[in-house]
C-alpha cells in the first residue's frame, strides 16, 4: 500500500481577543479530527497585525485550548516567521503575480462608489498594472509608497468542500487582493498559504466566513508551486437573536464559560454538536466526542445556539464523569475524594465545585437541626445501627430496622433521616453516603451532636 503521511490540521487565531465558543468550534474540529486520524494538530497565531494582536491574548488562547482538553502539538507565530513571507513575494514579483498599486482608500472608495452607481460589481480595475516605470516614479517621487496586490488568473477555482461539497469561484469576480500593505506589513493571505505550505497542513477546516478567501488561496498555493490542502467550511455559531459571536466583545468567551464553572466537556460538545444532525448530548470524553464529529453531518445554516442552555449541559456531563477524569480537579479544590465519594455525588452536581459542599457533609462536623417531633424516632434509629464495617449495603438493612423499631414508614421514615444525616431535603443515595461519613458521625448526627 502506498505510504500516507499522517494527516496535519490548524487552529489559526489571530490573537486579537478572547476566544468564544465559535472559534472552539473551529479548534475542537481540528484538533479532533487531527486526533482521529493520528495526525498532528498545529496552534498557529496569525499576528502579522502587529498593532492589534496582543502576547497576552496568545497565552491566553492557549490556555484555552489546555482547558478544552486539546493542547497542541506545536505552536507557531507568524511574527517569528516574517522572512518566509519575504521570500514568498520577491518569489511572486518575480513571476509578474504580485504589483505595486498606489491608490490610497478614499480614491479606492470613490472607484467602488462609481462602480455601483453604474451597477457593476466593485472590483478593483487593476489600473496600476496599467502604469509605467515613469508613472510610478512619478508617485513614488509624490511620497506614495505601493501597496502589493496579487494579481488573480481570472478562472474558474474549485475544491470539494469537506462540508459543503463541490464549489466553484469564479477569481474574475473578485478584486486582486492586497498582499502587502503600504507599509510593508503582511495581510493574513499570504503568510497563511506560505504556512500552510511550509508546516506541510493537509486539512483547513475553518469558518465559512473564509469561503472566498479561498479560490484566492488555492491560486495563491499554486502560484507558489504547492498544492492546496483539502478545506472544510464550517456553519458560524450565532446567539438565539441571530447575532453572530464577536472576539472583540468578549461574547461567551472561553475564559469567562471557565470561570462561571462550565465543564470544559459541555462547552466542547456544545461548540462540535450543535448546528450538526447530531443532538447536543452530554459526552463522558474527549474520544467520545470524537467518535461523533462527522463533517458532512455539518449543517449549513447558520448554528444557532442558547447559552442558557449550557449550565444543564454542564451538570449532565458531569453526573457522567469518571472519576479518573476529575480526580485532580477535586484535589486542586482542596478535596482528598476517592471513587466512592465522586460515584457517590455527581449525580448531584450543577457544578463541579459542589462537589465541596458534599465533602462537608461527609467529612466535617456540622450540626443538625433536628425538629421535636423526629428526635425521639432518631434516637431509636442511632440504637438500631449496625456495627462496622459499612458498604453500600449496610443502608438497606439499617433503614429496615429503623422501619420496624421506630414504626415509621415513607416519608416520615426517610425524610428525618437525610435531614438530620446531610442538612439537606435532597441529595445523593443515603446508602451511598453512610459509608462516606462512618458510623460514628452518622450516630451523633442521629442523636443531635455536632459530629
Ligand atoms: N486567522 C484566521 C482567522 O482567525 C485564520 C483563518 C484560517 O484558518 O485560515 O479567521
Amino acid at each position: 500500500m502506498p505510504y500516507t503521511p499522517p494527516p496535519v490540521f490548524r487552529f489559526a487565531p489571530s490573537p486579537t481577543g478572547l476566544i468564544h465558543v465559535g472559534n472552539a468550534r473551529t479548534a475542537l474540529l481540528n484538533a479532533l479530527l487531527a486526533r482521529r486520524a493520528g495526525g498532528t494538530f498545529v496552534l498557529r497565531f496569525d499576528d502579522t497585525d502587529a498593532v492589534r494582536s496582543r502576547a497576552e491574548f496568545a497565552e491566553a488562547i492557549a490556555q484555552d485550548l489546555v482547558w478544552l482538553g486539546i493542547p497542541p502539538d506545536h505552536t507557531v507565530r507568524q511574527s517569528d516567521r516574517l522572512r518566509l513571507y519575504e521570500a514568498a513575494v520577491e518569489r511572486l514579483k518575480g513571476m509578474g503575480r504580485l504589483y505595486p498599486a498606489y491608490e490610497t482608500e478614499e480614491e479606492l472608495d470613490l472607484k467602488r462608489g462609481l462602480q455601483r452607481a453604474r451597477g457593476l460589481p466593485p472590483v478593483y480595475d487593476r489600473a496600476a498594472l496599467a502604469l509605467s516605470a515613469a508613472d510610478r516614479a512619478r508617485l513614488e517621487a509624490e511620497g506614495r509608497r505601493p501597496h502589493w496586490r496579487f494579481r488573480l488568473d481570472q478562472r474558474l477555482v474549485s475544491w470539494i468542500d469537506g462540508v459543503r461539497g463541490p464549489q466553484q469561484v469564479d477569481t474574475a469576480s473578485l478584486s486582486d487582493p492586497v498582499l502587502v500593505r503600504a507599509d510593508g506589513s503582511f495581510l493574513y493571505t499570504l503568510p497563511s498559504v506560505v504556512d500552510d505550505l511550509d508546516m506541510g497542513v493537509t486539512d483547513v477546516v475553518r469558518g465559512e466566513d473564509h469561503v472566498t478567501n479561498t479560490a484566492v488561496q488555492i491560486e495563491l498555493f499554486e502560484a507558489l508551486g504547492g498544492t492546496a490542502p483539502r478545506f472544510a467550511h464550517h456553519n458560524l455559531l450565532t446567539l438565539p437573536n441571530g447575532e453572530g459571536l464577536s472576539k472583540r466583545l468578549g461574547h461567551l468567551s472561553l475564559k469567562a464559560l471557565r470561570e462561571a464553572g462550565e465543564e470544559p466537556l459541555a462547552v466542547a460538545a456544545l461548540a462540535v454538536l450543535v448546528g450538526t444532525s447530531e443532538a447536543v448530548a452530554p459526552v463522558e470524553s474527549l474520544d467520545a466526542l470524537t467518535a461523533k464529529v462527522d463533517l458532512a453531518r455539518i449543517s449549513r445554516a447558520p448554528a444557532r445556539f442558547d447559552p442558557a442552555d449550557l449550565p444543564g449541559l454542564t451538570a449532565r456531563t458531569l453526573h457522567l464523569l469518571p472519576f479518573a477524569a476529575v480526580k485532580a480537579r477535586l484535589a486542586e479544590l482542596g478535596l482528598a475524594a476517592d471513587e466512592a465519594f465522586w460515584l457517590a455525588v455527581r449525580g448531584n452536581l450543577e457544578r463541579l465545585a459542589d462537589a465541596r459542599g458534599w465533602w462537608d457533609v461527609c467529612r466535617s462536623d456540622m450540626t443538625p437541626a433536628i425538629a421535636d417531633d423526629d428526635r425521639a424516632f432518631l434516637a431509636v434509629a442511632a440504637d438500631v445501627l449496625p456495627p462496622e464495617p459499612w458498604d453500600g449495603t449496610t443502608y438497606k438493612g439499617w433503614i429496615a430496622a429503623a422501619k420496624a423499631a421506630g414504626g415509621r414508614s415513607g416519608r416520615a421514615l426517610f425524610h428525618p433521616l437525610r435531614l438530620a444525616l446531610t442538612g439537606r431535603e435532597t441529595g445523593p443515595e443515603l446508602a451511598a453516603l453512610l459509608p462516606l461519613m462512618g458510623r460514628a458521625r452518622v450516630e451523633g448526627r442521629l442523636r443531635g451532636r455536632t459530629a
